[in-house]
């Protein structure tokens, strides 16, 4: 049974995470590499939960039980115990490497190994680990505590059970859970990116301003963010890796990413999280 869920990073997605598990009842043992970045993930989820209270949403009595419930460590050993393990660190194959074969030798065998990658194969990372069986993508989405999907990813090992429990596990932390196959860019980022891409690209050519290509999508197609704009959101350095993804899984120039979206990245112009993107923030 699940009762304590070990969630790894506290960063954009990590606290979200560690959020709704909590609201959902379960304790949690977020880790993070220094007790910096684990205070900014504390405070995100104190501030998110205060607004549920301001909105009467929930109590100021339930907002300091789900509270009690996160504990925020930096040693890894800290996790020897959990029962369940969802993974959302740097997006880097080296470093969640490194992390998996540790976590691997540290919980206990039976425990289930999760991933919130957005690109990386879950059968490669699976690979890692003597149980691949007992691994699988939970891919949440940004912001966590809004966003009501969970793609969860299967491997070509995962097993029948483990997918249950996640898909079990998933819809008690209030998500609608959605099965996809391990391929580049799962379903989400593999329909999402190329759309982004495309408008980039007509932005390139001179199709339309930004204004424009945003307002088509949104007027016409009842989007309720142009596709530039939600780049921006998403940072254009995480949509350029994403689109690398998807062209060196495919090895198909379809989805060669845009030469103006590289220059952005180039120039340091990340979308919302530096100030300046298509748009100016
Ligand atoms: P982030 O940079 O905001 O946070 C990553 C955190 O992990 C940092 O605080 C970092 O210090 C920490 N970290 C690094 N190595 C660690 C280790 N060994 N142990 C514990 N903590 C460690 O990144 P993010 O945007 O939250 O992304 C995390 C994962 O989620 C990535 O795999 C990303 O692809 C995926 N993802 C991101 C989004 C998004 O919109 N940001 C959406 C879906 C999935």
């Amino acid at each position: 049974m699940i009762q304590t869920i070990g969630v790894i990073g506290s960063g954009t997605m990590g606290n979200g995470i560690a959020q709704v598990a909590a609201c959902a009842g379960f304790k949690v043992v977020m880790r993070d590499l220094t007790t910096d970045f684990l205070q900014r993930g504390l405070a995100n989820i104190d501030r998110n939960l205060q607004r549920d209270v301001d909105k009467g949403r929930i109590n100021r009595e339930a907002k300091q039980e789900i509270l009690s419930r996160l504990e925020a460590q930096t040693e890894l050993d800290a996790l020897r115990d959990v029962d369940f393990v969802i993974e959302a660190i740097n997006e880097d194959f080296a470093i969640k490497t490194e992390l998996f074969k540790t976590l691997d030798t540290l919980v206990r065998p039976e425990v289930i190994l999760s991933s919130n990658t957005s690109s990386i194969s879950i059968t490669k990372l699976a690979g890692i680990t003597s149980r691949p069986d007992r691994f699988i993508g939970m891919h949440f989405f940004n912001p966590v505590p809004v966003m009501k999907l969970l793609e969860v990813v299967r491997g070509m090992a995962t097993s029948d059970a483990t997918f249950a429990t996640v898909k079990e596990l998933g819809a008690a932390m209030g998500k609608t859970p959605i099965v996809v196959n391990d391929s580049p860019g799962f379903v989400s980022n593999r329909v999402l990116l190329p759309m982004i891409n495309e408008a980039v690209y007509a932005l390139y050519e001179g199709v339309g301003t930004v204004t424009a290509i945003d307002e088509v999508m949104k007027l016409g197609m009842n989007h309720p963010m142009g596709p530039l704009q939600l780049a921006d959101f998403i940072g254009l350095d995480v949509c350029l890796a994403i689109l690398n993804v998807l062209y060196d899984g495919f090895n198909d120039s379809k989805y060669r990413p845009c030469p103006l979206l590289k220059k952005y990245v180039d120039a340091g112009w990340l979308g919302r999280k530096t100030g300046k993107g298509f748009y100016e923030y």
